[in-house]
């Protein structure tokens, strides 16, 4: 006999328990396959116009677990429904990018106060940029800036380059290494998430077999690549330009040292959970 819509979501959320993955993410997806939001699950109106419009319930069942069995093989939840929630935006996301995470939100957070403190135009680059989130989230919240967003990784630039003609157009991409971007360019403010995670640290497996490990790994301390970028970043910087870039929980003296000959106040910020997750500085 057919199940009903409420039985195989009750399923799915059985096997992913069962795999030790929460079981909300059975909501997500099979809201994602009914192009519907998680809270809309609920009404069962809007279920009912949902399935009437794909029209085959078995249709909806088998997408639902195959997507469930792709998680179940740690699938990153983001990479199946192609949707990260980070702040105000939902980004696009899928293999070749790192899913942004909700300790850099606050991040963004630290960086806003820096700039309403400036008078007019504010210039930002941000080193690495990923899927855009960071680049997208202060561009939106802070509309007096002009964000130039650096990547190399031609698999996220892809990523951002979506995220950029839905988000905010005017927001300049730019294809190239850290290390050489934009010679002779001075800015106000530089953010970085780069990859600083110690080679060879063991990550979880959603992390470790599905995102970017040149998002992730840093050199052996993890600190080779925040280096460059901080070095990228005393660069690019006017003198009382304002740096924030996050690291490692286990690197906070570490960028403070890195920073030390060309900042000065030089801060590290806990995350949600108390661990030392970014340092900002003013450039000398
Ligand atoms: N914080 C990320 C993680 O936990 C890593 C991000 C990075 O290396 N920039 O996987």
């Amino acid at each position: 006999m057919e199940l009903t819509f409420k039985e195989f979501l009750r399923g799915g959320k059985e096997q992913l328990t069962a795999a030790g993955f929460p079981e909300v993410d059975a909501e997500h997806l099979l809201a994602h396959v009914l192009g519907i939001s998680r809270m809309e699950l609920h009404n069962p109106v809007t279920v009912e116009n949902a399935i009437n419009a794909i029209g085959d319930i078995t249709v909806i069942e088998e997408t639902f677990w195959k997507m469930l069995d792709r998680r179940c093989a740690h699938e990153p939840l983001q990479y199946l429904t192609g949707v990260a929630y980070f702040r105000y935006l939902e980004l696009q996301v899928g293999p070749g990018v790192l899913v942004p995470r909700p300790e850099s939100e606050l991040l963004v957070d630290a960086v806003l106060k820096n700039i309403e403190g400036r008078d007019g135009a504010v210039s930002v680059v941000d080193l690495g940029a990923g899927s855009g989130a960071l680049t997208l989230a202060i561009a939106t919240e802070a509309p007096q800036t002009h964000l130039i967003a650096v990547e190399k990784d031609p698999a996220a630039v892809e990523w951002l380059r979506k995220n950029v003609s839905r988000i905010d157009e005017t927001v300049r991409i730019l294809e190239s290494d850290v290390e050489d971007a934009l010679d002779g360019v001075k800015c106000d403010v530089v953010i970085a998430n780069p990859p600083y995670i110690p080679d060879g640290q063991e990550l979880p497996k959603d992390v470790a077999e599905h995102e970017p490990a040149i998002a992730l790994f840093g050199g052996e301390d993890g600190m080779t690549i925040p280096r460059r970028f901080i070095n990228a970043a005393a660069r690019l910087l006017k003198s009382g330009g304002f740096l924030a870039i996050e690291h490692h929980e286990s690197q906070p003296i570490d960028i403070a040292a890195a920073m030390l000959s060309d900042f000065e106040n030089i801060h590290c910020h806990n995350d949600l959970v108390g661990r030392p997750r970014f340092t900002t500085g003013t450039r000398r």
